[in-house]
């Protein structure tokens, strides 16, 4: 028998999802095709109800038609199961800065709890600008939409999505905020990314097997290599990446999580507190960048006009809403250290930018090399160290590099590897992340969500890399351009050919 752990459909609480914001871009391209998906697996309680707000003057019909075409026209075929779904779907239009507007809104959550016996179980989300996040948990506060029943009956959940602040101070402050109305356990604070498949699996690779752990240390590692590289430049996201930029758009959230699951010693037991406690240890343990040395540590860069897919493109600053003369960084390569025994001198090379040849993410472990040839009076070249390779998109996968004797009379080596395809020899389809995270809200499980201690200590080691970048002080790392269609400034090539060369 395969151990694994299924989710006991029979003890989903009933339960309504309010979602904020939910005539967006967020709920019609993910969560609703997300919920779709899980309404058609029969994976979603029973009963179950989804509300939309947001301000626009909309009615039940006209919101169901709206999410039908956006899911329609993005798949391939017309959404199977569609009416029955969306018999499970209204609309309230609410005002965020209006209490009227929230009071009316509880007395008609109330109305649908009776209607669906929902049990007054609900799921509020955040999928507005980041800047009402604080104004909508005060109001849901003051409406009494935040209180949970006696004994467990009657839960409130509250789910926010990234960016959980723009630095420190503000990431506290908004804490502050909702912490007025829920409490910690009420709070889920979204990475989809944790929720891939592939993301959960490194700590299966880690934890579940006994050859990798004993290599997992400075003593055999040369160095990890993080990049999530993107293909497409800013879109028509330009209001926000303005305001965002590379490090807080990547560095502060997925790519700290992706560093800490590589990098985090292993929890007693696969439990969220248990877990969390670990990855809030490794973060402590990262070693500050200071002012003096930030620009050995740290390249940016801008993408300038190139080509993608063979096509030109524009340029960063020739964009549709950005400034001519911005100096938001679309690229980051950031040399960081994890300061603890295990990974003393080892460096994390972590990579991400806009406009890169292609879209890839994956996890690098180099391998030390042989300490000894006993080869070397045969063989021109050096032995190739082994790499493990954690291929997350487009390929999920997992790859090992290591030599073997060329076939023939003579001593020759060369490197092949053993792959491992994520899907192979499974009969399930893998669940999508938005999916994922939606049903563990709904099971109230915490594990693939952000504690404010992480939140805090993302910030509080990229806060003043931010203000020394943003101050453009002397020695504030420069921000260099680049061709999009390449892999980044010329300043990060070196550590580059490191990571994907080999
Ligand atoms: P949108 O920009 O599409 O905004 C969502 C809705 O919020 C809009 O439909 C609008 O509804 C309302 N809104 C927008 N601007 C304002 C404003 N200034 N004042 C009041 N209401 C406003 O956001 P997304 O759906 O793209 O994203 C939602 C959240 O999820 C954001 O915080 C984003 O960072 C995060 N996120 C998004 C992802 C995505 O793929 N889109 C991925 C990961 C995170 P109305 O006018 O009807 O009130």
């Amino acid at each position: 028998m395969k151990p694994c752990s299924a989710i006991n459909l029979g003890a989903l609480s009933p339960c309504t999802l309010v979602i904020f914001g939910a005539s967006g871009d967020l709920t019609s391209r993910k969560l609703i095709p997300a919920l779709h998906g899980l309404f058609l697996s029969d994976s979603l309680p029973h009963p179950f109800h989804i509300v939309g707000c947001a301000r626009t003057a909309l009615d039940a019909e006209a919101f169901r038609t709206l999410l039908h075409e956006a899911i329609r026209t993005s798949g391939p075929a017309p959404p199977a199961g569609w009416e029955e779904f969306a018999r499970h779907i209204s609309y309230i239009p609410v005002q965020y800065g209006d209490a009227k507007s929230f009071t009316r809104l509880a007395e008609s959550l109330r109305q649908l709890d009776r209607d669906h016996q929902t049990q007054g179980n609900r799921i509020c989300y955040l999928a507005t600008p980041p800047s009402l996040y604080p104004v909508i948990a005060a109001q849901l506060g003051q409406a009494g939409l935040a209180a949970e029943g006696p004994g467990g009956k009657g839960w409130v959940r509250i789910v926010v999505e990234k960016p959980f602040g723009r630095d420190l101070t503000s990431a506290l402050e908004l804490d502050q905020i909702l912490h007025q109305s829920f409490r910690e356990h009420q709070i889920f604070r979204i990475d989809h990314y944790l929720a891939k498949e592939t993301v959960q699996n490194i700590l299966m690779l880690r934890f579940a097997n006994a050859i990798f752990e004993p290599l997992w240390n400075r003593g055999h590692i040369d160095y990890v290599g993080i990049v999530a590289a993107e293909q497409l430049g800013v879109e028509h996201r330009a209001g926000y990446y303005e305001q965002t930029g590379i490090l807080r758009d990547m560095f502060q959230n997925h790519m700290q999580q992706l560093l800490a699951l590589t990098a985090m010693e292993p929890p007693s037991l696969f439990e969220a507190e248990r877990v969390r406690d670990e990855k809030a240890k490794c973060a402590r343990s990262l070693k500050p960048l200071v002012r003096e040395t930030m620009a050995e540590h740290l390249v940016l860069g801008q993408y300038g006009p190139g080509s993608s897919q063979g096509r030109p493109v524009a340029g960063y600053r020739d964009e549709p809403g950005v400034a001519p003369d911005s100096r938001t960084p679309t690229f980051a390569m950031l040399r960081l250290f994890v300061d603890n025994w295990r990974w003393r001198d080892v460096p994390f090379y972590l990579v991400s930018g806009k406009r890169l040849p292609h879209k890839e993410t994956k996890i690098v472990i180099q391998f030390k090399p042989v300490p000894h040839s006993m080869f070397r009076d045969m063989l021109a070249e050096r032995i190739i160290a082994n790499r493990l390779t954690l291929g997350i998109y487009p390929e999920e996968e997992i790859t090992l590099t290591f030599q073997t004797k060329t076939p023939g009379s003579r001593v020759c080596l060369r490197p092949v590897t053993m792959d491992f395809k994520y899907n192979q020899d499974s009969a399930a389809p893998p669940l999508d992340a938005y999916a994922k995270v939606l049903l563990d809200v709904i099971q109230g499980d915490h594990m693939l969500f952000w504690r404010q201690d992480g939140v805090e200590l993302a910030w509080s080691f990229l806060t003043p890399i931010l203000e020394e970048c943003e101050s453009c002080g002397d020695r504030a790392p420069q921000l260099h351009t680049y061709p999009a269609g390449s892999w980044g400034p010329e300043a990060a090539q070196e550590w580059i050919r490191l990571i994907l060369n080999n």
